[in-house]
């Protein structure tokens, strides 16, 4: 039986160099491996899902997806995998919608994203997917202290932000993996302090 993974990281952990590297295994077996994101992240351009390490690939917006499977059911029938980039972002009717394609299709529907947010709380897509997932892996990395970094904060001019909207897409320089001490005090890595 097909499963649906959920498979979350906090920033700089390789999640998109991972989604696009199982798609890549996919592609070489000459099975067909659907990339997806959410049609809110357009950090990288239209339809292009990047990794920090250089390499990347042209996706499908979720939504596009699922107005195509909707209107035209069979497009899953040559499906062999679905992956998802920046699953945090999802709706959770979306989110549910993939666990209905993995029990009626047996389709694997991997997905990668943030479990929290900025303020250490889930996304609405994370909550979901930490529902309804067989299987949920973390991806590791770690703080500059070298504990395990387990929140995400949003940095600016050298100190941690705790106000703000929940989206506010940014790349690697506006956050920054923390462990649970150096999230809750504040405190910043030398580097990023005197990143000003
Ligand atoms: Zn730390």
């Amino acid at each position: 039986m097909a499963k649906l993974y959920f498979r979350f990281g906090v920033m700089g952990s390789s999640k998109t160099a991972n989604a696009l590297m199982v798609r890549y295994n996919y592609a070489e077996k000459e099975k067909n491996a659907i990339l997806l994101k959410p049609k809110l992240d357009s950090r990288d351009g239209e339809k292009i899902i990047k990794s920090r390490i250089g390499i990347e690939s042209n996706c499908i917006f979720i939504e596009d997806f699922l107005k195509d499977v909707e209107d035209d059911k069979t497009i899953l029938h040559h499906c062999s995998c679905i992956i998802i980039d920046e699953a945090q972002f999802m709706k959770t009717k979306q989110a549910e919608t993939f666990a209905y394609i993995v029990d009626y299709y047996n389709i694997p529907v991997i997905c990668y994203g943030l479990k929290t947010d900025f303020k250490g709380e889930l996304f609405e897509g994370s909550r979901r997917l930490i529902e309804l997932c067989d299987v949920i892996e973390e991806i590791p990395t770690v703080c500059w202290c070298g504990c395990k970094a387990k929140f995400n904060a949003r940095i600016s001019e050298g100190k941690v932000l705790r106000d703000g909207e929940q989206v506010q897409l940014g790349g690697n320089e506006s956050y920054v993996g923390l462990c649970r001490k150096h999230y809750m005090e504040g405190v910043l890595s030398e580097e990023n302090r005197n990143n000003r």
